[in-house]
C-alpha cells in the first residue's frame, strides 16, 4: 500500500467482520475477521483491510487511528425496503394489511404535500437510519414529487447511499394521494432527470402495488424501468393472504400476483419485491431468473400477522435475498432487531438462521440484492467505507451475556438477539464518523 500522502489515510481500528460470499453456500470461507484488525481507507474508500501487526508494518508510524478495540467493525447495514413517510405511525395497533393502509398510511402520506414536513421527517428519518449503523436503504417516498426530493436531500447531506422513487397510485385510494399514469409518468421522469445518478442517490420507479395502480399505469411503470438499465423498481408482493385474493380479482388473466408484475414488464435486474410471502416455488424460480430481489422484512410480516417468509425455499431457487425494516409497518429501524424476529419466523417455519447468515443477509446479501455489491457489503479495496461500531458491552445484559461467549458465532448471535440502537457504537459513511453515541453512559 502506497503511503506517500498519508494525509488522505483515515486508519480504523478494532475487531474486524465481514464477508465474501454467503454463509450459506461457502461456509467458513465466506467471511473474513480479524479479532485485531485494521481498516485502512483512503478518500472514503478501502485502501486495504487486515490483522493490525501486518497493517501497522505497513502504515506511517505517527498516522493517528479511531481506536475501536473491543467493539465489532461490520460493513454498514443496507435495508433493502422501508418507507421514511411510514416514520410517524410506527407502532399504530390493530390491523392487518389493507385496513392499515386506509386508517393510518394514507392519511400520514397525504401530509407529504407539505415540502416542509418532508424535510423534517426527511431528515429524521436519515438520522435514525445512522444511529442504528444502516448507511444505504432503498425506501419508499409518498405520491407526492416533493417527497422524493426531500429524501434525496437529506440523504445527500449525509452523503448516504439511498435509492427512492415517487409513488405511482392512480386507483384504489384516496383522492389526495392519486395521480394518473400520465402525472405519475411524467413526474417520474423530472425526479429521475434531477436524482438518478447524483452522488450516491439512485432512482427506483416506484409502484406502490399491483392493487393500486391501473393497468396502464402498470404499463408506464414497466416501460420506463425497461427504457433505462440502471434504474431501479420496488414494490410489494404476496404479503397477505386478503391482498392475494384482492389482487386475483383485479388481474384474472395472471398466473399469481407475481405474474402481473411480470406481465407489465417489472421483474428484472435492479427489481425489489418486499415480503414475498405468498409465492409458490414457480413464482421463486421466476424471481431467480430475471434476477429480481426478494426482500424479507420479519417485524413487519409479524406485526401485521401477514405471514412467515420462507428463505429455504428461496435459497432453493438461488434468487436475491435482502432484508427490510418496512417501517411503519415494521417495528424497528434497527437491522438487529430485525435479524432478531427473521430468526423468529424462520423458526416457525422449522429453518435454522445461523448468525453468519443473518450478519450475511444485513451487508453483502442485501448489497448483492441492489446490484451495489461492487460498492458496497464488504470491504474489499476499493469499496465505499461505511461501516457500523457494535459494542458488545452496550448494556448490562449484553455485557453479561457476551463475557460467557467461547465463538465468533456465539457473540455474533447474542449482538443480534440482544442489540438495536443502544449497541451501535458508530456509524462511517465513505470513513467519515456520521453517527457517535454520546459519551455519557
Ligand atoms: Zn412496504
Amino acid at each position: 500500500m502506497s503511503t506517500s500522502d498519508p494525509l488522505r489515510l483515515r486508519v480504523i481500528r478494532g475487531e474486524i467482520l465481514h464477508f465474501l460470499s454467503d454463509p450459506a453456500e461457502h461456509g467458513t470461507a465466506a467471511w473474513q475477521h480479524f479479532g485485531d484488525g485494521i481498516l485502512a481507507i483512503r478518500d472514503g474508500l478501502v485502501a486495504e483491510v487486515g490483522p493490525a501487526d501486518d497493517m501497522l508494518a505497513k502504515l506511517p508510524s505517527d498516522i493517528t487511528h479511531d481506536d475501536y478495540r473491543g467493539k465489532l467493525i461490520l460493513p454498514g447495514f443496507v435495508d433493502t425496503h422501508t418507507h421514511y413517510a411510514q416514520t410517524d405511525i410506527i407502532a399504530s395497533h390493530g390491523e392487518q394489511l389493507l385496513a392499515w393502509l386506509e386508517k393510518y398510511t394514507f392519511p400520514a402520506e397525504a401530509r407529504f404535500a407539505d415540502a416542509a414536513h418532508a424535510a423534517t421527517v426527511a431528515n429524521f428519518f436519515c438520522d435514525e437510519l445512522l444511529r442504528n449503523g444502516t448507511t444505504t436503504a432503498m425506501a419508499f417516498a409518498t405520491v407526492h414529487a416533493q417527497s422524493v426530493d426531500a429524501l434525496f436531500a437529506a440523504a445527500l447531506q449525509r452523503r448516504m447511499r439511498l435509492i427512492t422513487g415517487k409513488v405511482l397510485m392512480d386507483r384504489n385510494c384516496p383522492d389526495n394521494l392519486r395521480d394518473t399514469a400520465a402525472s405519475g409518468e411524467a413526474e417520474s421522469r423530472t425526479l429521475i432527470e434531477r436524482w438518478h445518478g447524483r452522488e450516491r442517490l439512485l432512482y427506483a420507479v416506484t409502484p406502490r402495488f399491483a392493487g393500486t395502480s391501473t393497468p396502464a399505469q402498470m404499463a408506464g411503470a414497466g416501460r420506463l424501468f425497461a427504457e433505462h438499465p440502471s434504474l431501479y423498481l420496488q414494490s410489494h408482493v404476496a404479503e397477505n393472504r386478503a391482498e392475494v385474493d384482492w389482487i386475483a380479482k383485479l388481474y384474472p388473466e395472471a398466473r399469481s400476483y407475481l405474474d402481473v408484475y411480470g406481465r407489465f414488464g417489472q421483474l428484472g435486474e435492479r427489481s425489489v419485491y418486499a415480503h414475498c410471502i405468498w409465492l409458490d416455488q414457480t413464482d421463486r424460480a421466476r424471481m431467480a431468473a430475471t434476477g429480481s430481489a426478494m426482500s424479507f422484512c420479519p417485524t413487519s410480516n409479524l406485526f401485521l400477522g401477514s405471514g412467515l417468509f420462507d428463505l429455504d425455499c428461496a435459497r432453493q431457487v438461488g434468487v436475491r435475498v435482502g432484508m427490510g425494516t418496512d417501517v411503519g409497518a415494521g417495528t424497528s429501524f434497527s437491522m438487529l432487531q430485525t435479524l432478531n424476529e427473521a430468526y423468529k419466523v424462520l423458526q416457525l417455519n422449522d429453518q435454522r438462521l445461523s448468525a453468519e447468515s443473518a450478519f450475511y443477509l444485513a451487508t453483502l446479501g442485501g448489497a448483492r440484492s441492489l446490484y451495489l455489491d461492487d460498492r458496497i457489503g464488504n470491504f474489499l479495496p476499493g469499496k465505499e467505507a461505511d461501516l457500523v461500531v457494535l459494542d458488545p458491552q452496550a448494556t448490562p445484559l449484553l455485557a453479561r451475556r457476551s463475557a460467557a461467549c467461547s465463538s465468533l458465532s456465539e457473540r455474533l448471535f447474542v449482538l443480534m438477539m440482544l442489540g438495536d440502537d443502544r449497541a451501535v457504537a458508530a456509524t462511517h459513511v465513505l470513513g467519515t464518523a456520521a453517527w457517535r453515541r454520546p459519551c455519557s453512559r
